[in-house]
């Protein structure tokens, strides 16, 4: 597909209005001001501008179907280049529908945050009808959209206005996982091929966690959370975790510490003397992770456990004492079906997590399933599964509490993070707004600095595989200079 650009270059952004209706299609990007008869399908995206008006028009010709629309802004409040840009992004938008019949539900809104507009829009004081006039009519957003975005606006704004500028959150990435799911496109490397990596792996750990402190204290910053993540944290053994969370302890302040969540999202890698690990050392938060309740999508997945494991490691947490559990389902799963779904869904309801994450599948390059035959049985209704979700999720008091979107995930849908009042996880939303510095340890990390006065960020990427983080530690370990450059340019 070519896309052809006169009078402006908005590349990135109708690109991505493409692919809400042709997802997996390489796009080659032309300037010229006319069509020279392109043999493929294109699109020829026009702005002209005439002193006191821009007139924008665009011509799709896909899959032997043509459709044009035009469009004439004035050069007012409407003539910045945001605005033409995203007034272009519309009349493709309706050009594509036309032709596609396709009605993609978050309309030209093709970032992952659509979440952060709608803040933006409550912090400039608009109302709850105002914010849902500019998402439908600039965004094109359907009400069904409006609504999940408005609601988890509104469940995220105490725990934002909570948000001290001093304070960071600590991400320590492990890995490394019991085998590899089929729709992973997470630098996660099964245990099977890399376990002799993982000693000197928290060794290093440890290194990278003492040095970060070192950093975190000279600059007078306050820990407000920590997140366990990867990978499957619990693949690790009870005395290499308890390893980690001992350093961390050791060397950081604990005392602002609001939130201590491990990733134990695998059940066939929790043990009771793990829970135990991680309950005595500080955390609150769990994540156990069915992702189904049905087996045979689980070995379609390439998962090695059961629902059973599922519910035992569930009920071992509960009784262990852990306050806050997360359970992560996806909806659009291979051989997954819509019955199947709602009962995934209903009887999580019935266990009661605090928090239920309600992903949609999205497929990644890198995933196993992108390149098998499996991307066949991909043909279940993700979006009446979401639908049924949302629906039965709010009519037992679970609030959304951050939301965002994948590339290439089913349907143009999203995550949602639903949760009992009061368990929203800080760690998520911060991270998920872009409001909070993160400061991530171990292979895969990327640290997010965020100076919330000036909105500015900046991003220290670790090396991505155990191999080389391990090979090229203190190389690596020089970068986190950065924090405190970034925090000496603040001053
Ligand atoms: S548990 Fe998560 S990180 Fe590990 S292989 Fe499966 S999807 Fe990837």
């Amino acid at each position: 597909m070519t896309l052809i650009f006169s009078g402006n270059d908005y590349k990135y952004e109708l690109e991505g209005v493409m692919k809400l209706f042709i997802p997996a299609t390489l796009f080659k990007h032309i300037f010229a001001d006319k069509i020279e008869k392109p043999e493929e399908d294109y699109v020829f995206a026009r702005v002209k501008e005439y002193g006191s008006y821009s007139l924008l028009y665009v011509l799709c010709s896909y899959d032997g179907k043509k459709a044009r629309r035009v469009c004439k802004i004035s050069a007012g409040a409407e003539g910045l280049d945001a605005d033409r840009e995203l007034a272009l992004s519309r009349l493709l938008f309706s050009a594509m529908k036309s032709i596609t019949g396709i009605d993609a539900k978050w309309g030209v809104i093709t970032g992952i945050r659509p979440v952060k507009r709608v803040n933006a829009m409550l912090s400039r004081g608009l109302d709850k009808e105002q914010v849902y006039d500019i998402l439908k009519e600039k965004y094109l957003c359907s009400e069904e959209k409006c609504d999940i975005a408005y609601k988890t606006a509104v469940t995220q704004k105490p725990v934002l206005d909570n948000l001290k500028g001093d304070s960071f959150s600590l991400y320590v990435s492990v890995p490394f996982c019991p085998t590899r799911c089929s729709y992973c496109s997470f630098v996660s490397q099964s245990i099977e091929g890399c376990m002799n990596l993982i000693p000197e792996y928290v060794n290093k750990l440890c290194n990278e966690i003492e040095y970060t402190a070192k950093i975190t204290s000279k600059i007078g910053l306050k820990l407000d959370s920590v997140y366990f993540g990867g990978g499957t944290p619990t693949t690790l053994s009870a005395p290499q975790l308890e390893r980690l969370m001992r350093t961390i302890e050791e060397n950081f302040d604990m005392s602002s510490v609001r939130e201590y969540t491990v990733e134990a999202g695998r059940p066939d890698t929790i043990t009771e003397e793990k829970l135990l690990t991680l309950k005595a050392n500080g955390c609150g938060r769990v994540s156990i992770n069915p992702q189904t309740m049905n087996d045979s999508v689980l070995e379609a997945i390439g998962r090695k456990h059961t629902t059973a494991q599922f519910l035992e490691s569930f009920k071992l947490a509960r009784k262990i004492g852990f306050e806050c559990i997360n359970t992560d389902i996806i909806a659009g799963l291979p051989t997954d079906t819509f019955e199947s779904f709602k009962h995934t869904v209903d009887s999580l309801i019935e266990l009661a997590p605090e928090n239920i994450t309600v992903h949609t599948l999205s497929i990644k390059r890198a995933a196993r399933l992108n390149h098998s035959e499996e991307r066949s049985v991909l043909n279940n209704p993700a979006d009446r599964m979401v639908e049924y979700a949302t629906k039965r999720l709010l009519g037992n008091g679970y609030l959304p509490y951050y939301l965002y979107r994948q590339k290439n995930m089913l349907e143009n849908l999203e995550n949602i993070g639903w949760t009992k009042p009061g368990y929203e996880s800080i760690y998520n939303i911060y991270i998920m707004e872009e409001v909070q510095t993160i400061l991530a340890m171990g292979a895969g990390g990327s640290t997010k600095l965020v100076d919330m006065e000036s909105g500015r960020l900046q991003r220290v990427f670790n090396y991505k595989f155990p191999l080389e983080y391990n090979k090229h530690f203190e190389l690596m370990l020089k970068r986190k200079n950065e924090i405190e450059e970034f925090y000496a340019e603040k001053e």
